[in-house]
């Protein structure tokens, strides 16, 4: 459980904000794929369920949270694999980058840069990261991105797979850089958590030519 605290302090007045989402991580399926189930208040949100539907299921039956979202960081079959399944389970909406839907690839709602999701009394902003798909997107929260497979926290995601680009990774690692604030937490689609420090991502630059 992750709670944060911003005050903002105007004279006499003391305005106090509190965010308070609980982030679950799920490991899934043969690649280790992080799944995330987000929950703020009675909404719920899973992100990139690419196997083991059931597990994750059974994981948000337990909150009692109302699952409203299921959204992919980007399209391949270990972190959409589950979407039906949970889809048909409780009705969510999936949520994927537009250039990534299409064809066996299903979207309730295409997503695009700057897109606010209101997920109990939290929001994601839809950052776009090219690169390793054309539709890869990182989701950044009050105190915390979701990288998907942009940004691990010992590399980035390759870029030799059908819609990956090299430059285009390149220009998200700069993009990312740019906007995720240092200490920020990083939620990244395979491995470990970690905090953001500024220069992280731009350090896998001369590996992108
Ligand atoms: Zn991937």
């Amino acid at each position: 459980m992750r709670i944060s605290e911003f005050i903002s302090d105007f004279g006499y007045l003391n305005i106090r904000i509190c965010f308070f989402m609980i982030i679950k991580k799920l490991v899934v399926g043969q690649l280790q794929t992080n799944c995330y189930v987000l929950i703020s208040g009675a909404t719920a949100a899973v992100i990139d369920p690419g196997d083991e539907a059931q597990k994750i299921a059974e994981t948000i039956a337990g909150t009692g949270a109302v699952v409203e979202y299921i959204i992919n960081t980007h399209n391949h079959f270990d972190h959409v694999g589950g979407n039906a399944e949970l889809k048909s389970k409780f009705g969510a909406k999936i949520l994927i980058h537009g250039r990534d839907a299409g064809g066996r690839i299903f979207a309730d709602v295409p997503l695009k840069e700057g897109d606010i999701l209101d997920i109990g009394d939290d929001r994601l902003r839809v950052i776009e990261t090219p690169g390793h798909t054309a539709g890869s997107v990182c989701l950044s929260g009050a105190d915390f991105v979701i990288s998907g497979d942009t940004l691990f926290a010992d590399g980035f995601g390759r870029t030799d797979l059908p819609g990956g680009s090299n430059s285009d990774m390149a220009m998200s690692l700069e993009k990312i850089d740019r906007v995720i604030p240092e200490g920020v937490t990083v939620y990244p689609g395979h491995g470990d958590i970690f905090k953001y420090r500024k220069g992280m991502a731009l350090a896998w630059l001369d590996y992108l030519g």
